[in-house]
């Protein structure tokens, strides 16, 4: 696999992939290998987070997730997976989370913020919006439903953004205020969801190809997903009141 170096004047970028992982999938590892490719960052950092209890489904928890995510990348040394938000308990703030990122660093690094359009439609909406611009670039890739589209009808107006300059391979980029880039990211989408996988699961349906092997192993092993089964706390539904 090609690892882009940086060249003379370009700086170390990595790349932070936040998301559920619930579970981790196919579409996830292709989309993050894209985004690294064409933006030559060095690394892609997945980043599972917190998420409430589940009444009644055997739901990993984030430690699960995170091992999971850790089997997923295994092999691939511009991967890796960060334990911050599922350490945390409770919600994280993405800002909180890139500003902690930003601190782990050995060397100058720029960080790349992976989004999907349809989260991107309502950054302006999140916790310090103004200051994730200048956190880190963004890296903007389409979902189902929700083409890429100019980001300036998005964006938190103290954004200020200015472009798009057009770059090779059907990349966009606008610049910030803060003197970061938004890239808009033309990506390839696997129609693979992680509802339809735990779906799947839940009824005994195969999800073989849909997750590498080893995440495969582990569900089944762990019993996760499994509809019926125990909850977090190991108690089974029918002996809780309101399952
Ligand atoms: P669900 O189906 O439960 O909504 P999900 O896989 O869409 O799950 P997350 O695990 O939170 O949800 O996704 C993490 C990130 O991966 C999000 O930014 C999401 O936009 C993106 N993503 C999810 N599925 C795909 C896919 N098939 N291809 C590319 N990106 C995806």
């Amino acid at each position: 696999m090609s690892r882009p170096r940086p060249t003379a004047g370009t700086p170390r970028r990595v790349g932070v992939y936040g998301g559920t992982f619930n579970p981790v999938h196919l579409g996830h590892l292709v989309l993050a290998e894209e985004v690294r490719e064409r933006l030559g960052l060095e690394r892609v950092l997945f980043v599972p987070s917190n998420l409430p209890p589940h009444k009644w489904a055997r739901l990993p928890s984030g430690a699960e997730r995170l091992a999971l995510v850790r089997l997923a990348i295994r092999g691939n040394p511009a991967f890796g997976a960060v334990d911050l938000e599922v350490r945390r308990q409770g919600p994280s703030y993405t800002v909180d989370t890139l500003r902690a990122l930003a601190r782990r660093q050995p060397v100058p690094t720029e960080l790349v913020f992976l989004i999907g359009m349809d989260a991107f439609e309502e950054i302006a909406t999140w916790h310090e919006a103004e200051h994730l611009a200048t956190a880190a670039h963004f890296a903007v890739f389409p979902r189902v439903g929700h083409p890429l589209g100019d980001p300036r009808l998005h964006a938190p107006e103290s954004w200020k953004l200015t472009g798009p300059r057009r770059l090779r391979g059907g990349l966009r980029a606008w610049r910030t205020s803060a003197g970061t880039l938004v890239w808009l990211v033309p990506t390839e989408q696997l129609s693979i969801s992680a509802s339809a996988i735990r779906a799947r699961v839940a009824r005994g349906a195969s999800i073989r190809y849909l997750v590498p092997a080893a995440v495969e192993r582990a569900i089944l092993r762990g019993g996760l997903y499994r509809r019926g089964a125990t909850n977090d706390r190991g108690i089974p539904p029918r002996d809780r009141k309101g399952a």
